[in-house]
């Protein structure tokens, strides 16, 4: 099944443009994903392409907000673990 979505649409993370990415290349690695942003497991319209940044090659597609949420923390996996334990002991 295709995923509907505007190529035209087709975001990178917010950082300086990275490499161009065809519909078929976006389809593929979307595709290995099941379909589904690769950290929250949904899917909607803005999907967004996110690149490894010393390489410019893809590291998987994200929703929106996981994106943001991603740029927001500045790709830092201690502020995220930080964040988990801190949720986690304030319910
Ligand atoms: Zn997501």
């Amino acid at each position: 099944m295709r995923l509907e979505y505007d190529p035209k649409s087709l975001m990178t993370s917010g950082r300086p443009p990275g490499p161009t990415v065809t519909a078929e290349e976006f389809d593929a690695v979307l595709d290995r994903q099941g379909g589904v942003c690769a950290v929250c497991q949904t899917r909607n319209k803005a999907m967004e392409i996110d690149f490894y940044p010393e390489t410019n090659s893809i590291r998987g597609i994200l929703c929106h907000y996981c994106n943001k949420a991603r740029g927001l923390v500045a790709d830092d996996p201690h502020v995220l673990r930080s964040m988990i334990k801190y949720l986690g002991e304030n319910r």
